[in-house]
């Protein structure tokens, strides 16, 4: 497998709790190099456009409100296989589903407040990057 990115996001569940530190541990004990990184608080526009996949869904108004009630990390992950290495490391969206060890298992609160968000294809990491960091932002 190449190495790739992919984007992730630590959710206001978890920055609220100050989990930044202890989440980021687990991407790196995965073998995830963290490569860009900010902390800022979405507006709602935002988080209905990053999330637009999901407009039709009956939790998308409770989302995006979740999103933006705190601010959030988002971040450019790289390592081998990182977009599918990360989702292991993420753990099931419903944190009751999730493996042993899994960020979500540990740290997530419901299957709405589940403390992280990450890519899941190549085109979306591409897009989800792109969505939030400029070519400046990103080193080599
Ligand atoms: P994932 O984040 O694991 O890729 P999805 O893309 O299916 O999961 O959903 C995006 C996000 O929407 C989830 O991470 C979670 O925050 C929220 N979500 C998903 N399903 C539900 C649900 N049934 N009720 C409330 N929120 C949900
Ligand atoms: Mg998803």
């Amino acid at each position: 497998m190449a190495i790739q990115r992919t984007f992730s996001i630590i959710k206001p569940d978890a920055t609220k709790r100050n989990l930044t530190g202890a989440i980021i541990a687990k991407f790196e004990a995965a073998g995830l190099r963290v490569v860009a990184q900010k902390r800022i608080q979405l507006t709602l526009a935002q988080a209905q456009t990053f999330y637009g996949v999901h407009s039709e869904r009956p939790f998308f108004g409770e989302l995006c409100e979740f999103m933006i009630s705190e601010p959030i990390v988002v971040q450019v992950l790289e390592g081998e296989d990182a977009i599918s290495k990360n989702r292991e490391v993420m753990g099931a969206t419903n944190p009751a589903e999730a493996a042993e060890g899994t960020i979500r298992k540990e740290f997530a609160l419901s299957i709405g407040e589940n403390s992280v968000h990450g890519s899941d294809a190549p085109e979306t990491a591409a897009e989800e990057i792109a969505f939030f960091f400029s070519g400046l932002e990103l080193v080599g």
